[in-house]
């Protein structure tokens, strides 16, 4: 009831004679809606200390400092932008839990889009000294209907994934197809892979399969959950398929309502 701002969850249950159950949820839902705003508020007040400190310890690295003094500056630094991107994470985060869908829909321009990722992606995989080759495989001239900062901010989680979880001279292909069931977008990597066990819960917040290897790769612990919820906003679903030692496949399925063709109209709506 919108009114009372009461929740209830119903679940009907049998065949025949059946048996309605409504379970008042409203206390959970508000127990939610609290996390969720502290969570948000936490880190928006911690975004102006966090820039101050920053902005502090690179002035001290631009001086001629004494060798100590520099790497412990250098840590200081890296420390502090590392708390930056999850402070930006997390915001990002409850901002897109607060909704399940997306206010406002524009035509995104996939191919720009990827262009610029896997650009992104091989300055990051020579910046590691990783040598990978990443390959980009656009294979469909359809655009997707969507958010764009959102969308690139999921792709872009994916691809740095799998630049982190893949060795050096690893192999990484990203590929855009469409077919009858919609768009997809796909990132293949040769590197660690993951258990099965594991997979269900990665889309956990700060879920890692090897908490020391993945802290010390450069994430924040929120990447995968902030994929999933980008697609879920857009009514579309992330399948992983992952073998470990052999390398993952991370993919975006997206509904056929969603493709648009460059002159802007819909292909699932004129078929
Ligand atoms: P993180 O910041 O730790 O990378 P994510 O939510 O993006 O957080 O990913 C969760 C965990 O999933 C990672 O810690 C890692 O263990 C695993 N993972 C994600 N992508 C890959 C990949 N391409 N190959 C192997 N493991 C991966």
């Amino acid at each position: 009831n919108s009114d009372l701002h009461l929740q209830y969850q119903i679940t009907v249950f049998g065949e025949g004679d059946r048996l309605l159950v409504a379970r008042d949820i409203t206390r959970l839902v508000r127990l939610e809606q609290t996390r969720q705003d502290f969570v948000a508020n936490a880190s928006h007040e911690l975004r102006t200390p966090l820039t101050v400190i920053r902005g502090y310890v690179e002035t001290f690295l631009d001086q001629d400092l004494p060798r100590p003094l520099a790497r412990a500056m250098g840590q200081m630094q890296a420390q502090a932008r590392r708390m930056e991107s999850l402070v930006n994470d997390l915001l990002l985060l409850s901002r897109l839990e607060s909704s399940n869908h997306i206010a406002d829909e524009h035509q995104i321009q996939l191919r720009p889009m990827l262009e610029q990722i896997h650009q992104d992606a091989r300055a990051l995989t020579q910046t590691q000294e990783k040598n990978q080759v990443i390959n980009l495989q656009l294979d469909s001239d359809l655009d997707l209907a969507g958010q764009e900062l959102e969308l690139h901010s999921a792709f872009s989680n994916l691809v740095f994934n799998a630049v982190r979880y893949t060795p050096a001279q690893g192999k990484i292909t990203l590929r855009w197809w469409t077919d009858t069931h919609g768009g997809h977008f796909s990132v293949t990597d040769d590197g660690i892979g993951i258990d099965s066990i594991h997979i269900p819960r990665l889309t956990e917040r700060f879920y890692r399969v090897d908490e020391s290897r993945s802290s010390s790769s450069g994430g924040t612990g929120l990447g995968l959950a902030i994929v999933k919820h980008v697609l879920v906003r857009h009514g579309a679903r992330l399948s992983i398929d992952s073998q470990p030692g052999q390398g993952s496949t991370f993919s975006c399925h997206f509904p056929p309502e969603m493709l648009i063709g460059t002159s802007g109209t819909r292909p699932a709506e004129a078929a």
